[in-house]
């Protein structure tokens, strides 16, 4: 099936989670959920907020604004998944990866492995597990749709498709679902980011019976490269959503 793409009107890239307002005449769903508000009172949306399968996220390391761009893409194209487009509009905002009380939301989350010094200094956990209030309005959003997997939008020098749990424990139609997608964007597919990420959504995900896939986005690819991979995004969404991800059975 052929997905129409309209043509946008690009404005600066956009910072705030709310998406700029020539959005709004093409969505049908509604204004967004506001499911919470960063440290300096900036608000956390959730467009189309309703039970589904996936959850789509961007925005949790503010300097990776591609995500958010993608994710604006995404609305306005008229993906009616539930979707946070910027998770850390503060981080977005002053142009770090941290949120305004210098958190790393990717660290922060309460997971067993979660340790309040940092393993580096640039991934402070914050003073207790899912301190942040970024990450309460995660859960939040995760309360109402009630996702069995979460597609997280961030950027990195190289790109890849991470999944921490082994493809033998996934519906093969979910694994085929990746193949078809990384090998439509030519990217991999990869176990691992390669470090300990102690609070990271992975851990957290492993523990909540969550499927969590981080796509790490080229750092800097642009606004016209991303456009001319959304049918290729919106089938591998679309295709997500179609499953539920059923975690397998806890050894005692
Ligand atoms: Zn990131």
């Amino acid at each position: 099936m052929a997905i129409a793409i309209p043509v946008l009107p690009y404005p600066a890239m956009p910072l705030l989670a709310d998406p700029p307002p020539w959005n709004d005449a093409n969505r049908p769903q509604g204004r967004p959920e506001r499911v919470g508000q960063s440290v300096l009172g900036h608000p956390i949306s959730l467009f189309n907020p309703a039970p589904a399968n996936l959850l789509l996220m961007g925005g949790v390391h503010g300097d990776e604004s591609e995500g958010v761009f993608l994710a604006h893409l995404l609305l306005a194209t008229g993906c009616a998944l539930p979707l946070i487009p910027c998770l850390n509009p503060d981080g977005a905002l002053l142009r770090q990866r941290w949120n305004a009380r210098n958190v790393d939301l990717n660290r922060n989350l309460p997971s067993r492995d979660w340790k309040p010094e940092p393993l580096n200094p640039r991934y402070p956990p914050g003073s207790a597990p899912g301190s942040e209030p970024e990450n309460q309005a995660f859960f939040a959003a995760l309360a109402r749709v009630r996702p069995s997997m979460v597609l997280s939008f961030h950027s990195y020098k190289e790109s890849f498709v991470e999944i921490e749990r082994p493809p033998e424990t996934l519906p093969a139609a979910i694994n085929r679902a990746v193949a078809t997608f990384t090998a439509a964007v030519g990217i991999e597919r990869r176990p691992s980011v390669g470090y300990p990420t102690p609070g990271a959504l992975g851990s957290f995900a492993m523990e909540n019976d969550l499927l969590v896939f981080t796509w790490e986005l080229r750092r800097g690819i642009s606004h016209g490269e991303l456009y001319a991979i959304l049918p290729q995004v919106l089938a591998f969404v679309t295709e997500l959503n179609r499953h539920r991800f059923v975690p397998p059975p806890k050894r005692p």
